[in-house]
């Protein structure tokens, strides 16, 4: 099976993916979790069916004039729409959900067909005060779709779903529109029909659209050769309260900073992203993965190092570390089951079959030179075909009562052990200062000639709060991620969850600048309140007290 195989399907609110493909614990994995003080939560999640919500805030005739817009069947008030569009899919998220906490639902959800009526809803919406959350795939794991109710009179999510086209394939230049709203096999399958593919195979790449790739700047798994999608896009269409700005006229240019750059990574704060042209390639005639075993982490981010600084590089690149190879995510039969020991690295090689068989010796010398052990097709192979799986293991470990959550940074190679150190160490200390000592697994894997991201995964047995347990541990590590001078987040994004620590890593000239070209698109502030950028001054004046860039900070 390739990506453009996979099914776009309909999402439970709180199960992640395809219902097709929800799983189960096996047995022995709920024996080894009571060994570990797991305990079944005494609640089990609410039924939705029984959830009931507050009439939506939004005055009905404001409701029929938006309706007149998009036609009456594209604007939808119904609980199962707006429990659908509550937040995204971080754990917190899920277990509010789950929990039945409902207060960041929508009071909304409209469906717009196309720019133009994307644009005509902003007018009304900035009239009216309604706060808009851009809604792609809805997969945000950083409270991105949550924006601030306070001050505005309801909050209306517009679901880009119905913007699903391929609107041009420039087969010449290699490029692709993409209306906002198409998921990620949609557009595989729209674009193999052309004998081309984007290569953007983010985990949730069953979930997210296009729109969220850019609006978040996303990474995918074999960002080591398409790029990430920030790299990918060439052009965008952005509406605003303001008007239409159209970026990108030519691949590259010299005429003032890059306002493309702007768009991407705007989180929904700054306009509503309607189609994005990117830079595709030829379907790859041949996809060849396999791992390495190397004795420790080290060691294998060093032989990482050497290949992507010095080529040549693999499309698909990354290590775990010793507890994440002893522990097989993607595959729950094996889950618990040992590794082979070391770190495992995963190496993916795509291209035309002459390509790939240079790039993969020249790549196979390096490692093995580094000390690396070739394990052959097979575990790169299973790792390919079970990619897409570790998302749904969370919700069993969940209903388990495991708190299970992931987090992600990036640095330079210089501090990238310091960093992984003092993020592990953070985390470890917190949890187990709250009675649930937990397993903290990190891998590498999205690598550049100066750096590298960490992503870590954080299991261990929830407490009577989890929310507020995970809380802690994120504050801790947001924490040690300063300190360490390493990014926030390298793909995740900002959202609500890391606006203030953002804040304070660039600082609050930085933040005024962000706000003053919101103020020009989006003077009412309407697009995503609070999301990104700090609303009020005396969150800006937080982060200037607690030392951004601009103050001397780290
Ligand atoms: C299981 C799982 C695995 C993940 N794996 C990865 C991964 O491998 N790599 C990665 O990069 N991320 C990953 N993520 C995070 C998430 O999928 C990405 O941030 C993705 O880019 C979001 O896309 P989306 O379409 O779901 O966007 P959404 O969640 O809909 O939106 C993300 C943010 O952008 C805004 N927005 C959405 N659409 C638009 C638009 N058209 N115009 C303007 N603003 C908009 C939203 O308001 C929100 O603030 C993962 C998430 C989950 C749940």
């Amino acid at each position: 099976m390739t990506e453009s195989d996979l099914p776009v399907a309909d999402f439970h609110p709180y199960r992640w993916g395809d219902p097709a493909h929800h799983t189960e614990l096996p047995a022995a994995a709920h024996e080894t979790l009571a060994a570990f003080g797991v305990r079944t939560p005494a609640q089990p999640p609410v039924d939705l069916a029984e959830l009931t919500l507050p009439e939506p805030a939004v005055d009905a005739k404001v409701l029929a004039e938006l309706a007149g817009l998009v036609g009456a069947e594209h604007l939808d008030t119904t609980t199962a729409a707006r429990l659908a569009h509550t937040r995204g899919w971080s754990t917190p998220d899920l277990l509010r959900l789950r929990a039945g906490d409902v207060t960041d639902a929508p009071d909304a959800v409209v469906l717009p067909g196309s720019h133009q009526e994307v644009v005509a809803l902003l007018e009304v919406c900035e009239r009216e005060r309604i706060a808009v959350v851009p809604y792609s795939g809805g997969t945000s794991v950083v409270g991105g779709l949550a924006p601030e109710r306070a001050g505005f009179t309801g909050v209306i999510a517009f679901d880009l779903k119905r913007l699903d086209a391929l609107l041009a394939v420039d087969e010449i230049s290699r490029t692709a529109t993409l209306q906002a709203g198409v998921r990620g096999p949609e557009a595989e399958r729209l674009l193999h029909e052309h004998g081309l593919t984007l290569g953007h195979f983010p985990q949730s790449y069953e979930g997210a659209s296009i729109g969220g790739y850019a609006a978040a700047r996303s990474a995918g798994q074999a960002s080591a050769g398409y790029g990430r999608f920030d790299e990918m896009v060439v052009g965008l269409v952005l509406a605003t309260p303001r008007g239409t700005l159209t970026l990108g006229t030519a691949p590259k240019s010299a005429a003032g900073p890059d306002l493309r750059q702007l768009v991407l990574g705007s989180e929904g704060s700054l306009g509503v992203i309607t189609s994005v042209t990117v830079r595709v390639r030829p379907v790859p005639a041949e996809r060849v993965y396999e791992a390495w075993r190397f004795d420790s982490f080290a060691a294998g981010a060093d032989a990482l190092r050497q290949l992507v600084q010095d080529g040549p590089v693999p499309t698909v690149l990354r290590l775990s570390d010793e507890a994440e190879t002893s522990i097989n995510l993607a595959d729950p039969a094996a889950m618990f089951g040992g590794g082979p020991g070391g770190c495992l690295a995963v190496t993916g090689y795509e291209g035309s079959a002459a390509e790939v068989a240079a790039r993969r010796a020249g790549a196979s010398a390096l490692l093995s030179a580094a000390g690396g052990q070739p394990l052959g097709t097979e575990p790169g192979e299973s790792w390919r075909s079970g990619r897409y799986r570790a998302p749904y293991l969370r919700d069993p470990l969940l209903d388990a009562g495991v708190l299970i959550e992931t987090l992600e940074t990036v640095t330079f190679w210089s501090n990238l052990h310091a960093l992984r150190a003092a993020v592990t160490e953070a985390l470890s200390n917190s949890l187990t200062a709250q009675g649930t000592p937990p397993l903290v697994l990190c891998h590498l894997s999205h690598v550049y000639e100066t750096g590298a991201s960490l992503y870590f995964t954080i299991a261990c047995a929830q407490t009577d709060d989890p929310v507020a347990q995970w809380g802690l541990a994120k504050q801790a590590a947001n924490e040690a991620i300063r300190a360490a001078g390493a990014a926030i987040t390298h793909h995740h994004g900002v959202g609500t969850d890391h606006r203030e620590v953002y804040a304070r890593e660039v600082g609050p000239l930085a933040v005024a600048s962000l706000r003053a070209v919101k103020q020009v698109l989006d003077p009412a502030g309407i697009l995503n309140p609070g999301v990104l950028i700090p609303t009020s001054d005396a969150a800006a004046q937080d982060a200037a007290a607690q030392g951004g860039q601009a103050e001397g900070g780290a």
